[in-house]
């Protein structure tokens, strides 16, 4: 009766300008379920997030990346996020002329060009989506994250506090429905403001049709996201897997102890 998680990692080995940060990492993520990854700096942990998302600079030298059950390592960027692997934008530059919702109505064509419908409610057609059903569909997922109406109208980026770029982040998540999505909180220094609305957004986003791999060095965002899954990375591999209760552990001994375990078990 288990089925098949959405997204596999095997024995995931990536070199960086012919180094290699991961070691053999494993993972698997079903739809459903919230997975922490957490790991001291430099651990290889963005490393991981940008070669799911097929960044060209992230060299897959062992191991393989399965989503729904095929291999992702010879898909684009693009395409990998057409099939429904989600990582929140690197914040693209301020463009003049552009509003969250032209930017999420863009995006939203580009994932709806394959042919087929993907459940969002959207009828895709060569044109993609017509403008009067985006713009229903729009205001029913701010309503539903609490995003002020205001927003769409604004242009994407244009001097965006922390929080607001964090709000067309799960935004654009809610809009697209990825299966799975991947964020990776690089800046620790998310304020509060930027942090209530990811946890918020995620919280309103999770159910049995998204699985999230949330990606932090700080417990601090675990306090408002409840994960099922946590593991701890350590120099390009994941040296334990818990439930929640991993994340207080570190928080309250730090990394160094996993250290100490990683020694002791080869
Ligand atoms: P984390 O996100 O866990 O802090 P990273 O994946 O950013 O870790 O970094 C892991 C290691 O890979 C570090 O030693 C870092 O210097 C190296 N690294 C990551 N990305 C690059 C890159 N683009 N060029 C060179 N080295 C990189
Ligand atoms: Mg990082």
């Amino acid at each position: 009766m288990s089925k098949t998680p959405e997204l596999v990692v095997r024995e995931l080995h990536v070199s960086v300008e012919g180094k290699e940060i991961l070691k053999g990492l494993n993972l698997e993520i079903s739809k459903g379920q919230i997975h922490a990854l957490m790991g001291p700096n430099g651990s290889g942990k963005s490393t991981f997030a940008n070669t799911l998302m097929g960044h060209p600079r992230y060299e897959v030298t062992q191991g393989e990346i399965l989503f729904k059950g095929q291999s992702v390592l010879e898909m684009e960027a693009d395409e990998r996020s057409r099939s429904g692997l989600f990582m929140a934008f690197q914040y693209p530059v301020a463009i003049p002329g552009v509003s969250v919702a032209n930017f999420l109505r863009t995006a939203l064509n580009a994932r709806l060009s394959p042919s087929e419908t993907n459940g969002s409610g959207a009828m895709p057609s060569k044109r993609g989506i017509n403008p009067k059903e985006f713009r229903a569909m729009l205001k029913d997922k701010m309503a539903l994250l609490k995003v002020d109406e205001s927003f769409a109208t604004r242009y994407l980026n244009d001097g965006f506090s922390g929080g607001e770029k964090k709000r067309a982040e799960i935004l654009q998540m809610a809009v697209l429905k990825p299966e799975i999505a991947i964020m990776d909180e690089t800046d620790s220094g998310l304020d509060i403001d930027a942090l209530r609305v990811v946890s918020d957004g995620v919280n309103a986003l999770a159910g049995p049709e998204l699985g999230v791999l949330l990606i932090t060095h700080y417990q601090r965002i675990l306090n408002y996201i409840k994960p099922h899954f946590v593991h701890v990375m350590m120099d390009g591999r994941i040296v334990t897997s818990g439930g929640p209760e991993l994340a207080h552990q570190l928080e309250s001994r730090g990394y160094d102890w996993m250290r100490v375990k990683e020694v002791a078990t080869p």
